[in-house]
């Protein structure tokens, strides 16, 4: 049996804050494995199912909560996503970098049950900036936009907290240039 052991990198922040981009770049180095992470919203133009999400009825996700089959998970406007538990434990024991990209709840859990790892958070350079991103982005709706700045805003709060003694995320990355961001997290993950 091999010994190898992998590292854990979860990389959180707010819609819109570019931490999808700091991802899509992570995802380039073969030594990286991305979580798909399981969801019950609906799925939007250009994403494919078991590639970007596995898409699922609330009834199916929750079926599953009840078998713990998920490693965290958490409601996030009004809709439920939550990390498949054994692509990580599989990626880990052949030591591959496994990154999740999940929102500050699903975080504070990995963190309460000490699972160890690199934990990355990605604020935008300011809530009008976050907006301004948002809107120019144009895969929301005015309301969703709202809703997703006002989710944000509790999330640079939620994101400063400790859990039990000790911060929640490692390193709280402003994103005022995406190139220098993704340099920034790659000098953590791979010092
Ligand atoms: P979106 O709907 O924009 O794809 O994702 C909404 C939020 O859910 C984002 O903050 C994203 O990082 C988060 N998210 C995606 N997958 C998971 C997951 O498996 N668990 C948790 N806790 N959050 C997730």
């Amino acid at each position: 049996m091999s010994t190898a052991r992998g590292r854990l990198v979860v990389i959180s922040g707010p819609s819109g804050a570019g931490k999808t981009s700091v991802c899509r770049s992570l995802k380039q180095r073969p030594e990286v494995e991305f979580s798909v992470s399981a969801t019950t919203r609906r799925r939007r133009e250009g994403e494919r199912d078991g590639v970007d999400y596995h898409f699922l009825e609330r009834d199916d996700f929750q079926k599953r909560i009840g078998e713990n089959q998920f490693l965290e998970w958490a409601s996030y406007n009004g809709n439920l996503y939550g990390t498949p538990r054994w692509p990580m434990d599989a990626a880990l024991a052949r030591g591959r970098t496994f990154l999740l990209e999940i929102e500050v709840k699903g975080t504070r859990q990995l963190r309460e049950r000490g699972v160890e790892g690199l934990y990355v958070f990605i604020a935008p350079p300011s809530i009008d900036e976050l907006r301004r991103r948002l809107v120019h982005r144009g895969s929301n709706e005015a309301a969703e936009i709202e809703q997703r700045v006002r989710i944000a805003e509790d999330e640079l709060l939620a994101a400063r907290e400790a859990v039990g003694g000790r911060p929640l995320y490692d390193v709280i990355l402003e994103n005022v240039d995406l190139a220098t961001t993704i340099r920034e997290v790659e000098a953590r993950i791979w010092p």
